[in-house]
């Protein structure tokens, strides 16, 4: 056994000591290349070819390794199991025994896998975003793993661009509050916790702009949309007390966010104050080379350093070049000494001195009834029903069912994007679902369309069909030119629906689709995301109305290809949009520009009445609060779970504000014919906002608060900001 107590040779073990002063007490004893090897980390470790690089204090951390012992090579080449042999080098071969940090892609579940962020976005529930956090963390915390790289919190309009299937939606206030409950699932209240790992908020900044919807493309912004946008989730992850922050590929605006000293390290570190770690992206300190910004590694290494990136992942090229770059005198050691302080202080924070091995006898990560009913409940306010005709909720007890599509018995395809641990065989189908429902008045077509399920659909009274997309067409470097169904799924659902019986189209994607003509042709249209491991269960649930569809868009789904980018924050231009109904707005000759499906959209099977919203008081200061109120009601037969959500307009400000912008939601459960009052207390400062020199102002005049049940559907009401009320 190790001895990991603190000596007068090693006082940094003194675990009751603050962390920064443990930290100064052993840079005080670091040489500039223990140093530098703080700052690389390695993809797939190998604690025997490894071996003395780690005990020469030259590795910091390691990506993707995973299992604390057995040390076993999978058929793919990968070995797992090797992270406490590779840990006992680093604690008890190395000079001053700094254990390493192992991080992996856990994104939205390890072994119990929960909705793709999009889909846990489409939820809008907080409690839920942190209880598949904390299930994370505490599987993954079994295999070794000590630091995720999640949330992702990168602002999209762009459909085509593959990444929305891991980002929390279109909008600020919603990304930035899933992720923050993410960040508090995964760290919990003391992040050394044996069953907490550290969080990673990506990609800073501006990834989701990528020109084209093309991943890694170029990005071109300017910095009060980046404020006023993209960034905002970014500091609401800081603020709920992310440890780390990961750099995007993108350049903004012709500098390569790997070298990017104004935004990490004037806002990120300096305005922010954030004191955690910011990791280089895969190799992107390498790719400022390639982005013709720097003319070799060295010269990327010393940009990189400057800019404020603490680790490399993978380049290498700190670990080759930094000390060189300090004897030079081209990079003060203050700078290494900096990024060195973050990641050790991270170490210290996770409680990696006193506990540096994985091993927990015994302990096992494989879902269970109760990480299973997380992820159920996950999946069912994950789906957002978009169209009922009144075909749904089905009758389990009349007539038979035809399911079919290319989903039907799938396991691994319904776990979605950046599962490196999610098991196939850990998905509930759809077809076993409906069969434990159904049982022989279910028939299921063998999972391919083809004729013979022309003649199914002839045979039984209604049709579910499985349509949308496999998560390989989502997800990193996965962008579309096109965002309609798969080729030839829509032939299929074209001749089902011609036969005229109902039909229920049921769509797995990982990203706003064209869904015009499904709307059309199908009877009642449920949009579900990849759910993970209870996908069949939770489809099943909904469609026959044990669980009320509650989901609602975290995206615009516009009308089509042609019509992206569209978002809620539109800003106004100089021409007055009427968006729903004038041909002569100007904007394209041959479409109306309004979205299809609207962000905040999604149906229930009740219906809800909304009043007019009323405030407390007409007028408020700059640091003061109203109370909003508005009733809602429900008016049909069955309950539900309402999503009140609130937007705000600046009718006059410094700069273009979007025509609307969401700011506050609550979830109201209604029993049928039951009102409710909602309130929201608005505070001035939400409707703050980065003006035209940068700096964040509360404006006096006019704003429009606007309530209602989606963002296109909503009733305002006006207060005015006022130094004096
Ligand atoms: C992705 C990151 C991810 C990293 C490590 C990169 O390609 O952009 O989101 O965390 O790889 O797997």
């Amino acid at each position: 056994m190790t001895d990991l107590t603190a000596t007068p040779q090693r006082p940094w073990l003194d675990a009751t000591l603050p962390v920064d002063e443990r930290v100064d007490l052993l840079m005080a004893q670091m040489t500039l290349a223990e140093k530098v090897g703080q700052t690389h980390q390695v993809a797939n470790i190998d604690p025997s070819a490894d071996a003395e690089t780690i005990r020469a204090g030259r590795i910091s951390s390691s990506l993707y390794a995973s299992g604390a012992t057995g040390g076993n090579e999978r058929d793919d080449g990968v070995l797992v199991g090797n992270i406490d042999a590779a840990q006992r080098h680093a604690v008890e071969g190395s000079r001053l025994g700094i254990p390493i940090l192992f991080g992996r892609d856990v994104i939205h579940g390890h072994r119990t896998v929960a909705p793709i962020p999009l889909g846990l976005a489409a939820s809008f529930d907080t409690d839920i975003a942190e209880q598949v956090g904390e299930i994370a963390a505490r599987e993954a915390a079994v295999d070794g793993v000590a630091w995720t790289f999640t949330p992702m919190v990168d602002i999209s309009e762009e459909p085509r661009w593959g990444r929305v299937a891991e980002s929390l939606g279109e909008t600020p206030v919603l990304s930035g509050r899933l992720a923050a409950s993410i960040v508090r699932g995964f760290q919990g209240p003391h992040p050394s916790d044996a069953d907490r790992i550290a969080a990673c908020a990506k990609h800073f900044a501006g990834y989701g702009l990528a020109a084209g919807g093309r991943d890694y493309d170029t990005v071109s912004v300017g910095e009060n949309t980046l404020r006023n946008l993209h960034l905002r989730p970014f500091k609401a992850a800081v603020e709920a007390g992310v440890h780390t922050v990961m750099a995007a590929f993108n350049d903004v605006d012709g500098t390569p966010m790997h070298a990017h000293e104004h935004l990490i390290r004037e806002v990120l570190k300096g305005e922010w104050g954030f004191d955690g770690v910011v990791v280089a992206d895969w190799n992107g300190i390498g790719q400022i080379v390639f982005q013709g910004v720097a003319a070799d590694n060295r010269e990327a290494a010393a940009l990189a350093i400057h800019a404020g990136i603490d680790l490399d992942m993978v380049s290498g090229s700190y670990l080759a070049h930094l000390e060189e770059l300090v004897e030079s005198g081209e990079v003060d050691v203050a700078l290494v000494d900096d990024a060195v302080r973050r990641v050790l202080r991270l170490k210290f924070r996770l409680g990696l001195f006193e506990r540096p091995y994985a091993a927990r006898p015994g302990a096992v990560n494989a879902p269970t009834p109760e990480t299973r009913a997380v992820a159920l409940r996950a999946a069912q306010a994950a789906h957002v029903l978009v169209k009922n005709d009144g075909v749904l909720p089905l009758d389990p007890s009349a007539g038979s069912v035809l399911l079919s599509g290319p989903f039907v018995d799938e396991g691994e395809a319904l776990l979605g994007t950046w599962t490196l641990d999610g098991r196939g065989e850990d998905v509930v189908s759809p077809a076993s679902a409906l069969r434990e429902r159904l049982g022989d008045r279910l028939d299921v077509s063998d999972g391919r369309f083809s004729d013979r399920t022309l003649q199914q659909a002839r045979r039984t009274e209604r049709t579910v069909l499985l349509l949308g997309e496999h998560p390989s067409r989502s997800g990193e470097a996965n962008s579309v030119t096109d965002i309609r169904l798969p080729h030839g799924q829509l032939d299929v659902l074209r001749a089902v629906a011609g036969l005229g019986k109902p039909v229920v189209a049921v769509v797995y994607t990982g990203r706003p689709l064209d869904l015009s003509e499904v709307l059309d042709l199908a009877d009642a249209v449920v949009v579900v995301w990849h759910p993970g491991v209870e996908a069949g269960n939770a489809l099943a649930s909904v469609l026959f109305g044990d669980a009320e569809p509650r989901g609602r868009l975290p995206m615009t789904f516009p009308l089509t290809t042609g019509h992206i980018p569209t978002s809620t924050h539109q800003r106004p231009t100089g021409r007055l949009i009427r968006a729903d109904v004038d041909l002569d707005e100007g904007r394209y000759l041959d479409a109306l520009t309004y979205a299809r499906l609207p962000f905040g959209f999604g149906l229930s099977y009740t219906s809800v009445d909304y009043s007019p919203p009323t405030v407390s008081t007409p007028t408020i200061t700059p640091d003061g609060t109203v109370t909003l109120t508005v009733t809602v009601t429900n008016s049909g037969e069955r309950p539900c779970r309402e999503v009140v959500q609130l937007y705000f307009r600046d009718p006059v400000a410094q700069v273009t504000r979007p025509l609307v912008e969401l700011t506050d939601w609550a979830l109201v459960a209604l029993e049928p014919g039951q009102a409710r009052e909602v309130t929201f207390d608005v505070q001035a400062e939400q409707f703050a906002y980065a003006g035209r020199d940068l700096t964040a102002r509360v404006d006096e005049g006019e704003i429009v608060l606007l309530t209602g049940p989606d963002s296109a559907r909503l009733q305002p009401v006006s207060i005015t900001v006022r130094t004096h009320s």
